[in-house]
């Protein structure tokens, strides 16, 4: 069983090897200048598509690759050791995108969305976020969805939406207020008069991904648009963020270990004081230190992703692997950019891209607060 198992299954193996020699061969050449340009880079993502990576946990009866949400994880870390842009492109639109529709959509729903979603023909998104609030989600609610004849009619705004804006975004997920204390979500395609994206927001990191603030002003879309049951959109939202909790610490512990991996040449190359830097045993117990940190991040998120196909509870875990692993992204950045000298300031190397897409990792998802408060409700301090 996944829980205690520390090892890979030999399907999990091949999967993560497939997706590490890709990053390398691929990603790794190319995916500075996409980001120095600020550049969504759909050649990676029409490739990535042919891999399959975005159907990787949906079953093949909805054109997916009929593996698990582990294997989704083991992509993303894969990914995230050479950048993060890319793999949380794929964590977006898998994660938020497709599952939802996947977990909670009625067939037609899943018959009209999964196959292109699966196939990363087209990116799926999911706006929950406000402008008044992400961590009070709920409380900071201004998006409404009003029945009116057979259509809902909704308005408000929705900020930070990953994925929202590229040319192959098919549809978001928006997260509205439908009645008094009632939540639900409504699949708004893209295109849909009074659906409006804006222009890219300009980030600190993950700059070749597409990040957007949406405005709804009486965009209508058919009734039959809710998501699963009309009221259920709280529900859906905690679950489908307990799942991406997981998946944000698998791109964590890749980022952390794409900083060892990065230390580990440059060590031997880089001379100082008549040695390669390497020799030091200052700079040998950083790097020590941060392989410990990806590994029990690493470890702390298969454990959560092994109770989570187990089918038992996994949120205290989910958080755990969070918390842990955006920590083990922030502490290895800054100390690879340490290694690296002056160059660790330049953006030729990708240490310096590493240290700018660490941060987001404590905020995005939950930032590091809401996971220590998800925690320590789980130990029972809720209530205190
Ligand atoms: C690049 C990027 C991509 C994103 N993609 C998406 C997306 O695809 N979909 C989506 O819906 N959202 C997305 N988000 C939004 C993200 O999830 C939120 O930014 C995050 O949840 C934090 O919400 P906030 O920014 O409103 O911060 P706030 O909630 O305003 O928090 C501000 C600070 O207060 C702290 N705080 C809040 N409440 C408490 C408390 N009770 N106790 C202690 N501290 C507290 C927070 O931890 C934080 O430090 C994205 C954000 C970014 C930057």
């Amino acid at each position: 069983m996944l829980t205690t198992l520390t090892m890979l299954t030999p399907e999990h193996e091949e999967l993560r090897k497939t997706v590490e020699a890709f990053a390398r061969d691929v990603v790794a050449p190319v995916i500075g200048g996409y980001y120095e340009r600020e550049e969504f880079p759909y050649e990676i993502v029409r490739q990535m598509g042919a891999m399959g990576l975005f159907g990787l946990p949906i079953p093949e009866e909805h054109g997916g690759m009929g593996g698990d949400y582990f294997a989704l994880c083991l992509a993303l870390e894969e990914l995230a050791r050479v950048d993060s842009s890319v793999s949380i492109t794929l964590e977006a639109a898998v994660s938020l995108g497709a599952m939802p529709i996947y977990r909670f959509g009625t067939p037609e729903q899943r018959e009209r969305w999964l196959p292109k979603l699966a196939s990363g023909e087209m990116l799926g998104a999911f706006g929950l976020t406000e402008p008044g609030g992400g961590s009070d989600v709920a409380g900071g609610m201004r998006t409404t969805a009003v029945l009116d004849g057979g259509d809902w009619v909704i308005n408000g705004t929705k900020a930070f939406i990953t994925n929202s804006g590229t040319d192959i975004t098919g549809v978001v997920g928006v997260a509205a207020i439908t009645g008094e204390r009632e939540i639900s979500t409504i699949l708004v395609p893209s295109g849909t008069p009074g659906f409006t994206v804006s222009k890219k927001y300009s980030k600190v990191g993950w700059n070749a991904s597409d990040t957007r603030e949406l405005s709804f002003s009486d965009c209508r879309v058919p009734a039959a648009n809710l998501l699963g049951e009309r009221g259920r959109g709280y529900a859906q939202f905690l679950q489908t963020l307990d799942e991406g909790r997981v998946a944000i610490a698998a791109l964590g512990v890749g980022l952390a270990q794409g900083c060892v991996d990065e230390c580990l040449k440059y060590v031997r190359e880089r001379r100082a004081f008549g040695h390669p830097i390497g020799h030091y045993q200052a700079i040998q117990f950083k790097i020590a230190d941060m392989e410990a940190r990806a590994h029990t991040a690493r470890l702390a998120y298969y454990h959560a992703a092994g109770k989570m196909l187990a089918g038992v509870p996994f949120k205290k875990e989910a958080a755990i692997a969070k918390l842990v692993s955006s920590n083990a992204a922030m502490d290895n950045a800054r100390d690879a950019t340490q290694v690296f000298g002056g160059y660790g300031f330049m953006n030729e190397f990708p240490v310096g891209r590493f240290y700018r897409d660490a941060k987001i990792l404590e905020i995005g998802e939950g930032t590091s607060e809401v996971q220590r408060i998800l925690i320590a409700r789980q130990l029972g301090l809720g209530d205190l």
